[in-house]
């Protein structure tokens, strides 16, 4: 049996080891705690108030000051399931049946493994869609390595709330942009589980001011994951977009990443796959392609697996200049680069007219929980 007698301040000093991720601030300062505060023997309660309707770190953040108290005051207090959410009194509602009702077409773009090029295929797409006039958003899923902010040139960018609670998307080369990275230091979200990163991600989808939208991408983690489950079981996704290298060991993960979306649980049409990193072909010699990752790897899956082959994209220095640099090649619409996107960019609104003219609705997947 403890034998500690508890106090406030005891409890509101291990509170003050919890930051705030979207300022960095403890939430004491942050003045999150509500004056609700209980102690009644070990049994301790209490509320953490938002200023907003909905905050993306709420859940987090309860859980965060669990661990706090049950670390730095005592593992005896009995804490756990007596904290409280309060929120500002909603302005505007989700409806949880179309939570963006302003878009007309969502894309996921998905790739089984890491670094075969899924960001920079999301951006250069967003781009390539804009350039064709469409209106364009793209959410950067990616918690664990968001890197929109730099693609788009928005690094530092803090998005800020509208008049109705809603989050403000950034925009440059006119797409609309939310990250995860404006929100929060991406090495403290490798420490986050599955259930925050997809209450944080829900959120950015559902409580973004994204308006009227063409093209709402959304650039998930690599892998497959329950954050991806959640998430696009969430939202109506008008099909997914499969990202990979020729290489075997990219084709074998995205070969996955296709079973686990079109297995009849998750039933989310493929929209496609890209090669990307199809072959390199040096600057001075545009003609020429080397097959580094060997040749036509996704065009004989995608034969395979009878879905289309959206586009082929080179290794060209330029698409790494550009995204190191924060212009994406796609923003030169006539450069080989920015036609291979544009092609790209082609291919996947076919593909997307295609599924809309053939769709049933009820087969768009919406799963609440
Ligand atoms: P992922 O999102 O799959 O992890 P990234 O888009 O971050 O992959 O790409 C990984 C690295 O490869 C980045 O440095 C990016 O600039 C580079 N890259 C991606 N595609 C190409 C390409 N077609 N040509 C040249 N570099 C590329």
């Amino acid at each position: 049996m403890a034998d500690i007698q508890l106090y406030p301040k005891l409890i509101t000093d291990a509170l003050m080891n919890v930051r705030y991720p979207g300022t960095g601030k403890n939430i004491i300062e942050e003045g999150l705690l509500a004056d609700d505060l209980r102690i009644d023997g070990m049994k301790v309660s209490f509320s953490l108030q938002f200023p907003k309707e909905r905050d993306p770190f709420a859940n987090s953040l309860v859980k965060a000051c669990e661990t706090a108290i049950l670390t730095y005051v005592s593992p005896d207090v009995e804490i756990k399931g007596n904290i409280g959410t309060i929120f500002a009194q909603p302005k505007h509602q989700v409806d949880p049946e179309n939570p963006l009702p302003g878009v007309k077409n969502i894309i996921a773009i998905h790739s089984g493994k890491g670094g075969v090029g899924k960001s920079t295929v999301s951006a250069n797409l967003a781009v390539a869609l804009a350039n064709q006039g469409y209106k364009v958003g793209l959410l950067d899923a990616d918690i664990f390595g968001p890197s929109m902010p730099k693609m788009f040139h928005l690094e530092g960018a803090r998005p800020v709330g509208d008049d109705n609670g809603k989050i403000v998307p950034e925009e440059n080369y006119g797409v609309k942009v939310l990250s995860i990275g404006f929100f929060v230091n991406p090495d403290d979200a490798t420490m986050w589980r599955g259930g925050m990163a997809s209450n944080a991600l829900r959120q950015l989808i559902t409580e973004g001011a994204w308006g009227e939208l063409d093209y709402f991408l959304i650039d998930l983690p690599p892998g497959t994951s329950d954050i991806h489950l959640t998430t696009i079981q969430t939202l109506g996704v008008t099909g997914v977009v499969v990202v990979s290298t020729p290489q075997p060991v990219a084709l074998a993960d995205a070969r996955k990443g296709i079973s686990m979306f079109m297995n009849e649980k998750v039933n989310v049409p493929i929209l496609g796959l890209v090669e990307n990193m199809a072959w390199f072909t040096p600057a001075e010699l545009p003609n020429n392609k080397y097959y580094i990752f060997g040749k036509e790897g996704c065009k004989q899956l995608a034969e395979e697996l009878n879905v289309n082959l959206l586009g082929q994209i080179p290794i060209v220095q330029s698409i790494r200049e550009g995204g190191d640099d924060g212009r994406p090649v796609a923003c030169d619409a006539n450069s080989m680069t920015g036609l291979a996107f544009n092609q790209l960019a082609a291919n996947v609104v076919a593909a997307v007219n295609y599924r809309n003219e053939n769709i049933v609705a009820t087969e768009r997947v919406r799963v609440h929980k």
